[in-house]
């Protein structure tokens, strides 16, 4: 009996290890065709798109990381909307790795902020140099030798930008010393125009000047009135002591003039040119003076202490045709101007005083 069992168990794990050999080696030929047909690898993706295949996660991840986080030189910062995603897979034997391939995908998704340094001018950018030392030194040789007048107003602002773009340290100067130029040359413009206005100004003044000492030597007699459309000018200065049409005093008869009190001898000139018509003693205008200015019209000057005109002499108002005095029906020195027009008289005082 025992020596039966003892026979079925040999039997059966004789059997057992024969079937886990079989076992063993048709796994061994699966897994060594399947190693032969394919390999491991993490398939990389962004927003569930393939970017590529690569080895190891670890190493990429490392890579993009210090790509992203790469502030050297004028780089700000760089942004990635998303980071990717891994899988493991088994791929084709043959197909190739793909980290370069993930690492241009990963540039083309992040965007790269660079700081630059612009120098202004009145908080305008004039050119951008990389870093602020450069901007400072730029600005000190600027400044060096400048007007103290042109103020260029310079000052350095911190450019945030996408685009890397800097002008050359040479450009950057030759920017700036055109705009030291131009500012220099826009100032002494102006000096000079200032010089002009202020010399024009100056002239202008003494012409004023001028004119108005000629004004003050010529116009003894400016003309205060006019009489159908003739200009007129006051004989003498003095004030009115009757008026025409007062019949006070001794007068019977309506005045027909108006009389002008002032000093005796004062001189009298015409109301305006004409011709003296006569010049001569006359009852009560004691000495008389008439002068025609034509169209009509007549103007008189009575009482005169003296007579310096002829009959027959033009005269106009510069002419000093006789002086004041108390002459014929007269109480004191005055000068009484009568005004006729074809004959009639009018009251003087419509046109003068
Ligand atoms: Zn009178």
């Amino acid at each position: 009996m025992n020596f039966i069992l003892i026979n079925w168990v040999k039997y059966y794990t004789k059997e057992t290890f024969k079937t886990l050999k079989l076992v063993t080696i048709g796994s061994a030929i699966i897994i060594t065709m399947v190693c032969i047909k394919y390999k491991p690898a993490y398939k990389v993706t962004i927003s569930g798109e393939t970017i590529g295949f690569v080895y190891n996660e670890e190493i990429i991840k490392a890579k993009i990381d210090k790509y992203i986080n790469d502030t050297t030189g004028n780089i700000a910062f760089r942004e990635i909307k998303e980071l990717p995603e891994y899988e493991l897979q088994l791929v084709n034997r043959d197909k190739e790795f793909e980290e370069k391939k993930v690492m241009l995908a990963i540039k083309d998704l992040t965007t790269t902020t660079y700081k630059t340094y612009a120098i202004t001018s009145d908080g305008e950018q004039k050119a951008v140099v990389s870093t602020q030392e450069e901007a400072e030194n730029i600005i000190n040789q600027i400044k060096e030798n400048l007007n103290e007048n042109v103020d260029l107003k310079l000052g350095i602002a911190d450019v945030y930008s996408t685009e890397y773009k800097v002008n050359s340290l040479d450009e950057a100067k030759t920017i700036l010393n055109d705009l030291k130029t131009n500012k220099v040359t826009e100032y002494e413009n102006k000096k000079a125009e200032e010089i002009r206005i202020a010399k024009a100004a100056m002239e202008a003044q003494k012409a004023k000047f001028s004119i108005s000492k000629s004004i003050a030597t010529t116009a003894q007699t400016p003309a205060t009135g006019n009489l159908s459309g003739m200009p007129l000018c006051t004989p003498v200065n003095g004030s009115v002591s009757s008026r025409f049409g007062s019949r006070s005093g001794s007068r019977s008869t309506a005045h027909t003039g108006l009389d002008i009190s002032t000093s005796n001898g004062t001189g009298i000139r015409t109301i305006s040119q004409g011709t003296v018509t006569y010049a001569g003693y006359k009852g009560s205008y004691g000495n008389l003076i008439i002068v025609n200015h034509g169209n009509g019209i007549e103007s008189y000057y009575a009482h005169c202490s003296a007579i310096y005109v002829t009959a027959g002499q033009s005269v106009d108002s510069t002419t000093t045709i006789g002086a004041v005095g108390s002459t014929g029906n007269s109480t004191g020195p005055h000068l009484h101007l009568e005004i006729r027009i074809n004959g009639t008289p009018v009251n003087p005082q419509n046109y003068l005083y």
